[in-house]
């Protein structure tokens, strides 16, 4: 069920914070389906600097060459410029004015009862988010996609509360004008395995365990020769077990080919952790040479990221304004 603007292929929306540069979990976990989706979807991929300032507005001065880094990333990891609009949602200011419309038809309820708020709350120590914008994370996440009326959204379980609100938000907007002005969007569940970092927790930028997409070749191999292994191998002579190894997982994810030898290796002592991991740091580099060489070339053409951004702009702020311009005057803006 697509619509005539789109040539017929649903409309996706997806983004991501610009608080530092990407990791392999990123890649993993989101830009590798997103790169996908390109194929069949209508694609709008937005860096979320908004969304940013909602947590970093102490110290916010990162928030803009941070965006620059996303974008970078974007682009090196295979998201085309040329096929998809990639944007900053603060070029398009009116995701905060539909964010602020969306808001008086958003119950406080809804959003204190919401889970992913309750648990970042409690465990974001780092970062003081007892402000009024971040309880309303979900309304302007809800203005970004309403605001391109896209139908699906790619989104992990983590993120299924929030599309949930952004649903229920859409279904009272719409039923309280009597018009279906706003589409409900739907998630589009991605089964993308989760990477641990380096120290094996979920890898993530606020643990400070994570490899850059970014990373240069040497930098790759110190995190690699510091990932921690099976923990129940301690000599060369005691057999592994690959299944418990976040070296192994690597392998399975970055090196598919080469897993069975690894796991064959490991199980029956034929290398130590060390050789393992030597490898490891190998095919990670081999593996990333192509994004480096691309931000490469584009680092030495920053010309190039503007014209992106600009292009990106205007196509989306073309779509946004149009179905503004119909929600404002449903609820009775600017129109005597
Ligand atoms: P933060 O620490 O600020 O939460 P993060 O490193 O966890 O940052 P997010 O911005 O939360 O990254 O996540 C962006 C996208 O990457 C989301 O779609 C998320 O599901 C995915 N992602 C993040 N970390 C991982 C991971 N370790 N494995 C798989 N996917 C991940
Ligand atoms: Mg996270």
């Amino acid at each position: 069920m697509g619509n005539a603007s789109t040539g017929g292929r649903q409309r996706i929306l997806s983004g991501m914070r610009p608080t530092g540069r990407l990791h392999l979990g990123n890649l993993v976990g989101a830009l590798w389906n997103w790169r996908m989706l390109q194929d069949e979807y209508d694609c709008f991929f937005m860096i979320a600097d908004y969304h940013a300032l909602m947590s970093e507005y102490e110290a916010p001065a990162d928030i803009a060459a941070n965006t620059r880094e996303v974008l970078i990333d974007f682009i090196s990891c295979g998201l085309d410029p040329a096929r998809s609009v990639i944007f900053r949602q603060s070029d398009v200011p009116e995701h905060a004015e539909l964010h602020l419309i969306l808001s008086c038809y958003t119950p406080i309820s809804w959003l204190e009862r919401n889970p992913t708020y309750k648990e970042q709350v409690q465990q974001l120590v780092t970062r003081d988010i007892h402000n009024y914008a971040f309880l309303g994370y979900p309304v302007l996440q809800t203005a970004d996609i309403a605001i391109y009326k896209a139908n699906l959204v790619p989104v992990g379980e983590d993120q299924l509360p929030h599309l949930e609100l952004a649903r229920e938000v859409v279904r009272r907007f719409n039923s309280l004008l009597g018009r279906e002005a706003l589409v409900e969007p739907q998630a589009k569940l991605t089964a993308a395995p989760r990477l641990l970092g380096i120290d094996r927790r979920k890898m993530s930028k606020s643990y400070g365990n994570q490899i850059d997409v970014a990373d240069p070749p040497d930098a790759i191999r110190k995190k690699v020769m510091a990932m921690i292994t099976d923990p129940l191998r301690i000599r060369l002579a005691d057999p592994g077990h690959p299944e418990d190894c976040n070296v192994c997982q690597y392998y399975k994810v970055f090196d598919p080919a080469a897993h069975p030898d690894v796991a064959d290796k490991c199980r029956n002592s034929k290398w130590g952790c060390t050789d393992c991991k030597r490898h490891l740091a190998d095919v990670l580099v081999t593996f990333l040479a192509e994004p480096r060489a691309m931000r490469a070339e584009l680092e030495a053409h920053p010309d190039r990221l503007r014209d992106i951004l600009a292009d990106g702009a205007r196509r989306a702020q073309a779509a946004a304004r149009q179905t503004l311009d119909e929600v404002r005057t449903l609820v009775g803006l600017g129109k005597m």
